[in-house]
């Protein structure tokens, strides 16, 4: 508990002071002769300091958790995270004077256990994805420390409502476009706290969208859709970083989704792949579950005769992972052949149709 107000006042001109000082993220239109008529957009969250689109969340999760009296002057923050939230909340713990420990799987990129480190955070490694939530409480409790729990306050944390949130800015950056109003915001769930934001602001702001949410094989966020079953849960951790949980978790808002596909792992890493072929640049394995299942709606589209846009995020860049995705021998232990679906984004590319 924390009511120094001159210390809360301070925390919050702090991180204030520096979105002042910061640009909004790009949306990329994406050239794709053969879909005429249908336009696909990337609102890249690679730009932003900390590299991803959890430069947001981690920005939210604090404001949150200062406004409600839990971090104090000397507050240890503690997270549980697979990697580009705890790099982003060590930024913000550092602006902030706060130390930081990051409870994350040993199988995270190397790259951003560097990172945290040098914003000044630790990494605190355990055995397995479905570990980390209870080392962090653990820890919270010896430290006397706040747990951040991003998978539980990633929806509420966040203004649905507006207030420079990142549907508000995809709307308004799609403002002068020739279908302003997407058919589609295509979406992958890690804590689902986007998903949330989007889906709600969309029925919000009465927008004619629809909310396409995708994900990867070894996730429980699409078997809950099916079965609104809470108690279901996967013990293999997800191959494609940043989405995919092994359970359901709280900020995941099934009400919000419109539609939910299940990506294969290969699919996704297909997809940036070819994706760095058109747009000259890497971008993480979850850029390609969204993109792949934006494609597969703007072929349905096709086939039907219809146009329109759809909006998907590129959430973090791929130099992250030159050793993984990038690397052909890890992708063929890892995840498979890729060729099957790097033909099928050849067809779509000659002929708008995935297939
Ligand atoms: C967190 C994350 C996502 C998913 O975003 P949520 O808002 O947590 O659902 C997607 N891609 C990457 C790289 C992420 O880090």
């Amino acid at each position: 508990m924390c009511t120094d107000h001159q210390w809360i006042n301070s925390a919050i001109q702090k991180l204030e002071a520096d979105f002042q000082r910061s640009a909004d993220t790009h949306l990329i239109k994406l050239d794709l002769p053969s879909l005429e008529g249908i336009d696909i957009y990337l609102k890249d969250e690679s730009t932003h300091p900390t590299g991803s689109l959890k430069h947001r969340l981690a920005r939210s999760l604090f404001l949150y958790a200062i406004c409600n009296g839990w971090v104090g002057p000397k507050t240890p923050i503690i997270e549980s995270s697979s990697g580009s939230t705890a790099v982003s909340e060590a930024y913000f713990a550092r602006l902030l004077g706060l130390p930081f420990i990051a409870v994350m799987p040993k199988s995270t990129a190397r790259k951003k256990i560097e990172q945290i480190e040098f914003y000044g955070g630790q990494a605190h490694l355990v055995e397995r994805s479905d570990q980390i939530y209870a080392e962090s409480h653990r820890l919270a409790k010896e430290l006397n420390g706040h747990y951040m729990d991003q998978f539980t306050y990633a929806e509420r944390a966040t203004d649905w409502r507006g207030n420079n949130n990142i549907a508000n800015s995809i709307f308004n950056q799609m403002k002068m476009e020739q279908h302003p109003i997407p058919t589609w915001v295509v979406m992958s769930p890690g804590t689902g706290g986007t998903s949330a934001t989007i889906g709600r602001f969309i029925r919000y702001q009465q927008h004619n969208t629809k909310l396409c949410v995708v994900d990867p094989e070894q996730s429980v966020f699409h078997r809950y859709y099916q079965t609104r079953d809470l108690s279901v849960t996967h013990d293999c951790g997800s191959k494609i970083e940043g989405i995919g949980r092994p359970r359901v978790e709280p900020s995941f808002i099934p009400g919000v989704v419109d539609e939910m596909r299940t990506i294969p792992d290969a699919a996704s890493v297909a997809t940036v792949h070819w994706l760095e072929g058109i747009l000259g640049r890497k971008a993480g394995a979850s850029t390609g579950t969204n993109l792949f299942g934006a494609l597969q709606l703007a072929s349905e589209m096709k086939q039907r005769g219809e146009t329109g846009s759809i909006v998907t995020l590129l959430c973090d860049s791929g130099e992250r992972y030159l050793d993984t995705y990038y690397d052909e021998t890890w992708v063929k232990e890892n995840i498979g052949d890729l060729l099957p679906y790097l033909a099928q984004l050849e067809t779509l590319q000659a002929s708008g149709v995935l297939a």
